[in-house]
């Protein structure tokens, strides 16, 4: 595997502001596997989101509304990590409740007799 050496850039406030590559560090490693290890960056794409052509806000993850979670698809909605990104296992349950009522109103003109979502959820994350 050829990997390289990386130089880290702050931006004024002290921020990373991105990495650059070190010009002539480049060089190859023995390796049989690699594991990337950089946290959830957005849902994977290839495969099911790819062949939808679902629409995908700036983040990579999959555009749709948070009141209504429909995303650019007639038929298709979306709810969780794979619309608002890494977040927590309450705002998937949450979220999740409120997309089945979203989906129930879509097949029955409107109405749902599913329960609304009546205190908001405090995360402190
Ligand atoms: C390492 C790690 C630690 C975490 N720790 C915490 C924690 O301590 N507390 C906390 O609150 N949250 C934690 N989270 C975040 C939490 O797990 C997620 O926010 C939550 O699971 C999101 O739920 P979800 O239903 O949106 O997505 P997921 O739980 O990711 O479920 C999506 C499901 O869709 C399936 N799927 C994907 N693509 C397809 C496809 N094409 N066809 C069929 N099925 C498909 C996947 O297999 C998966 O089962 C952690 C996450 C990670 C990765």
């Amino acid at each position: 595997m050829k990997i390289v050496n990386l130089e880290w850039k702050a931006s004024s406030d002290g921020r990373p502001a991105g990495f650059s590559e070190i010009p002539g560090s480049e060089r190859e490693i023995p390796c049989e596997l690699a594991l990337l290890a950089m946290g959830f960056l957005h849902p994977e794409s290839t495969g099911l989101l790819d062949q939808l052509e679902i629409e995908k806000d700036d983040r990579g993850n999959v555009k749709a509304t948070e009141k209504e979670y429909h995303t650019s698809l007639p038929k298709i909605f979306a709810a969780g990590d794979v619309r608002r990104g890494q977040s927590l296992v309450v705002w998937a349950i949450s979220e999740g409740r409120e997309c089945a009522r979203k989906v129930d109103e879509f097949l029955n003109n409107g109405t749902s007799t599913l329960e609304v979502k009546d205190a908001a959820i405090h995360v402190i994350a």
